[in-house]
């Protein structure tokens, strides 16, 4: 499964808030085998969700937004969803009942528009704040804050899949540029991929879908290349 991350805010693109929960969905996403391709950051317009979400959805077979949800403002997201789709912002009577049954809310204290969601979505409870969010076409919206975004995405979770992988990493003491024919090697040999990641030392991270695959291929590579030393 492919899919398009999407993260929401003003606040992201000026540096204020680090974009922790686009490294924490691609995690999540990742690790349950879909694969994911976009992330993209898109101020609070509501042309500019539109148009990206718009884009993705046509792509990837599903999109994650995340934050801008809620009645302020500047919460504009629900507009930019409910325009790529080109539906409706509608009270949703599950939404109002949800949160005054379930959140404990007294309707007229509700800031207007909070229970709006584009016209015949599926409601999304927010377990840890209050607006409600939403899956629409493949398209799932989830608030910014990070504890509600990740309650929400448990909700759904299992709606993303694919191919389970595995991975190991080999920690090389060798410059980055002296290691090309190894890798080269070890994914001629091998049913594997390989990211090279410079830091302090090159981290060689191999992938496969088979483990058995996975690890001979990570013995190989550590016989051939010079490790760091681990202090144990
Ligand atoms: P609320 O209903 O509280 O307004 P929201 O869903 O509208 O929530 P935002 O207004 O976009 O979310 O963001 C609320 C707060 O959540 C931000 O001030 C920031 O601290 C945090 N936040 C938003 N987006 C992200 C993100 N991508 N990564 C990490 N934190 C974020
Ligand atoms: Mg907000």
């Amino acid at each position: 499964m492919r899919i398009a991350v999407v993260t929401v805010g003003d606040e992201l693109l000026a540096g204020d808030t680090v974009n922790t929960n686009a490294s924490w969905l691609c995690e999540r996403l990742t690790a349950r085998g879909a694969r994911v391709e976009r992330v993209t950051t898109v101020p609070d317009r509501v042309a500019d969700i539109a148009r990206v979400v718009n884009e993705y959805r046509a792509e990837y077979d599903a999109v994650v937004v995340t934050g801008g949800l809620g009645p302020t403002h500047d919460d504009l997201t629900m507009a930019g969803v409910a325009a790529a789709v080109g539906r409706e912002l509608v009270q949703h009577e599950e939404a109002l009942q949800w949160l005054t049954e379930q959140g404990g809310y007294v309707s007229e204290e509700l800031a207007d528009g909070t229970t709006h969601l584009p016209a015949r979505a599926r409601m999304l409870p927010n377990e840890e704040g209050v607006a409600p969010g939403a899956v629409v076409e493949g398209i799932y919206v989830l608030p910014g804050v990070p504890a509600e975004m990740q309650a929400m995405f448990k909700l759904v979770e299992d709606e993303f899949d694919g191919e389970e992988t595995f991975t190991e990493t080999v920690h090389a003491a060798e410059p980055e540029s002296k290691l090309l024919d190894r890798i080269a090697g070890v994914q001629e040999a091998f049913d594997v991929t390989v990211g090279s990641y410079p830091g302090e030392h090159v981290r060689l991270k191999l992938t496969a879908t088979d483990e058995a695959e996975l690890r001979d291929a990570a013995a190989w590579l550590s016989a051939r290349v010079e490790l760091v030393e681990t202090e144990e």
